[in-house]
């Protein structure tokens, strides 16, 4: 296992969409286990395969605070979503960033495991939107798209100017 670099916003390469996965193999298990090892050493809640540059429709969620190995989806599809809310989020590619963004807080979900079995799930609460918001990364958005235009241009600038140093 590997602590796996995260790119950080503007990388171009977060905007590029995932691929599906259709090979089930070792090496999708080498970044399934990077990807939870890189989540907890980051104590982050969620992390998406392309955030580390790999451009497989892979996410890791863990919202047991490290009791519990994270939750793998992989090919992850939205079957239905409900109940709006504002919540406010945060980005392990987008340091020091806090937003408020609307999200369905109700979710159901069809994924594969690691081992390619389909699985369906309902989701709410914060895991509802942890999965919007690693999805998001897997079509190459950044849940700072959802904040106003002004909100984006000063996280776009303090991003530029940070990443300068
Ligand atoms: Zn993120």
């Amino acid at each position: 296992m590997a602590l796996l670099p995260i790119l950080a916003y503007p990388d171009p390469r977060l905007r590029r969409r995932s691929l599906r996965v259709d090979t089930f193999d070792a090496s999708l298990d080498t970044l399934i286990a990077d990807l939870c090892e890189t989540l907890r050493a980051s104590r982050g809640i969620g992390l998406a395969a392309p955030q580390t540059g790999d451009l497989r429709q892979v996410l890791v969620v863990d919202l047991s605070d490290g009791s519990a190995p994270p939750e793998v989806y992989v090919n992850p599809e939205i079957l239905s979503r409900s109940t709006p809310g504002l919540v406010e989020e945060s980005c392990l590619s987008v340091p020091g960033v806090i937003g408020n963004v609307v999200r369905a807080t109700q979710l159901r979900v069809r994924a594969q495991s690691s081992r390619g079995e389909v699985f369906e799930r309902e989701l709410d609460g914060m895991h509802a939107v942890c999965l919007q918001h690693e999805m998001d990364h897997l079509a190459g958005r950044l849940f700072v798209d959802h904040l106003s235009p002004l909100r984006r241009i000063l996280i776009r600038l303090r991003a530029r100017a940070a990443n300068r140093h």
